[in-house]
């Protein structure tokens, strides 16, 4: 075994896993593909590149990403310490020069006398991840634009599902918000009121049979045509180039399917076939579904709602839809190009790949999503690469088992919340931002949501002070 820790890719997760190996007095071998090779997006040759938006979004506490921010200034942090360095003004948010941001992370790093920097790509003769492993630990940082030779690489291990390359979510809501005196629980038919059942008895019937599956939202023909005159006319955001390509010829955004013509959804995502609407004691005009997202059953995902309009328009437009008119969107629906792979089945909650232990995953390729999120994986996988290590050492082994000495953030913390989330089984995974959602309740109900993320916020902080012991 090798007397050091390999990190493959110089960016946000890939920095912060350094870092924290690197101020631990273990050595670090850090491959970047930089200059040499760039992906789509990235064009600065310093690790750490922002590569969009130049926000790591609110400061404020009551803000999901806020509190992740917070967790990670207690686990020092390098990456948000340097952000706060390097911020501009943003009102309550945290925005950073992002040119600044760069420079400052790579000398840092380059500063670092136990990290070795390589700038080369891995996923090719000469230096394959297979090789990497069979000498020691790694942590696999190479992003939702991870090289193709690597990702070739990453499908062997992981299996032909193991690895998505792009994101086709629809947008996630929270239960709480769902007006329940217009949805009605059910499954498609056996909801259904039968010909000639009187209507008590069936409603008795589907009480009783209620099946919670499914979340269903009727509309009538009125509601429906508004909602589909709004949604055709919505505002979408801007793919870039090398995103078109590719994304539309997997999965076609609702509001695409919609300009087909005004009942292409009628006979797609929202067919009202099946289905009694409780208010009329008849088959709705036509029906949205939700379905259960988490196993908490406190968050539920729009079926058939993948789509490029922008945030705001997604509230705007999907508040349309009755019942969901107060809806709080715990996540709004996203197509990007992004590579990810199949957490749930393959990772554990500190990031490791259950089927070979030197392999760590960290960053936006786990499927948490987002700069913060990235770099929250980023240290609670290096925390177990060094566990791992140690035990190795310990044992003169180069397998050894992690199970007694695995850092597990708790799930109240929303460091834990993510980690949890990312390997929790789930048969429709897509990538996960932080949020409020993602925690556990608290044990009184709190309608002030404010004043209900100030709680949650308060009791993740002091569970990370009493039980995490760095
Ligand atoms: C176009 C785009 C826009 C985004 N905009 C936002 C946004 O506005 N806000 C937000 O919060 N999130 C955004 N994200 C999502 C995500 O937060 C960022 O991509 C973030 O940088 C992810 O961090 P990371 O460390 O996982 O990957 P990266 O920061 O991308 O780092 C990966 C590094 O690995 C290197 N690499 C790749 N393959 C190899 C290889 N085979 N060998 C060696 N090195 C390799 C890359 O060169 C890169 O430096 C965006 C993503 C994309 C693709």
């Amino acid at each position: 075994m090798k007397d050091y820790i390999v990190v493959i890719g110089g960016g946000l997760a890939g920095c912060e896993a350094t870092y924290q190996i690197a101020k631990r007095g273990i050595n670090v071998r850090l491959y970047e593909m930089k200059p040499q090779k760039f992906s789509e997006a990235h064009s600065n040759k310093n690790f750490a590149e922002i590569v969009c938006s130049n926000s790591f979004k609110s400061n404020l506490h009551t803000n999901a990403c806020g509190l992740l921010k917070e967790e990670l200034r207690m686990l020092d942090s390098l990456l948000i310490k340097t952000a706060d360095e390097v911020s501009v003004p943003a009102g309550q948010a945290l925005a950073v020069d992002r040119e600044k941001f760069a420079e400052n992370i790579t000398k840092k790093i380059e500063n670092l006398d136990n990290v070795e920097i390589i700038r080369q790509e891995v996923g090719k003769k000469g230096i394959t991840l297979k090789k990497l492993v069979e000498d020691g630990i790694v942590i696999v940082a190479t992003g939702p634009l991870t090289s193709e030779n690597l990702s070739k690489e990453i499908i062997e291990i992981t299996g032909s599902n193991g690895l998505h390359f792009y994101d086709a979510a629809a947008p996630i809501i929270e239960k709480e918000s769902i007006d329940m005196n217009i949805a009605f629980w059910g499954d498609r038919y056996s909801q259904e009121r039968e010909k000639n059942e009187d209507i008590e008895s069936w409603k008795k019937r589907i009480k009783l049979e209620s099946e919670k599956n499914y979340i269903n939202l009727p509309m009538n023909k009125e509601e429906y045509e508004h909602f589909w005159n709004e949604l055709v006319n919505a505002d979408v955001v801007e793919l870039h180039e090398f995103e078109k390509r590719e994304i539309f010829e997997g999965c076609m955004p609702i509001e695409v399917m919609a300009k087909r013509g005004i009942d292409t959804l009628r006979y797609g995502p929202l067919k009202p076939v099946g289905f009694t609407d409780l208010r009329t004691g008849r088959r709705p005009y036509a029906i949205v579904q939700l379905r259960q997202d988490n196993s908490e059953g406190n968050l539920w995902n729009m079926v058939g709602f993948q789509t490029n309009l922008k945030f705001g328009e997604q509230k705007r437009v999907f508040r349309l839809i009755p019942g969901l008119e107060n809806a709080e969107f715990t996540k709004y629906g996203v197509m990007h190009r992004n590579t990810f792979i199949n957490s749930p089945e393959l990772l554990d909650e500190t990031y490791n790949l259950k089927k070979e232990n030197n392999i760590f995953f960290a960053g936006q390729i786990t499927g948490v999503e987002g700069y913060v999120e990235s770099i929250s994986s980023g240290l609670i996988s290096a925390l177990n690469a060094i566990k791992l290590y140690k035990s190795k050492k310990e044992n003169n082994k180069n397998h050894v088992s992690l199970e007694k000495n695995k850092v597990i953030f708790p799930k109240e913390t929303m460091n834990g919340a993510l980690a949890k989330y990312i390997a929790t089984p789930n048969k429709n995974f897509q990538p996960m931002n932080a949020n409020f959602g993602i925690l556990p309740d608290l044990n009184e109900k709190i309608k002030d949501k404010k004043l209900k993320y100030q709680k949650l916020a308060d009791r993740a902080l002091i569970y990370l002070k009493n039980q995490i012991k760095l």
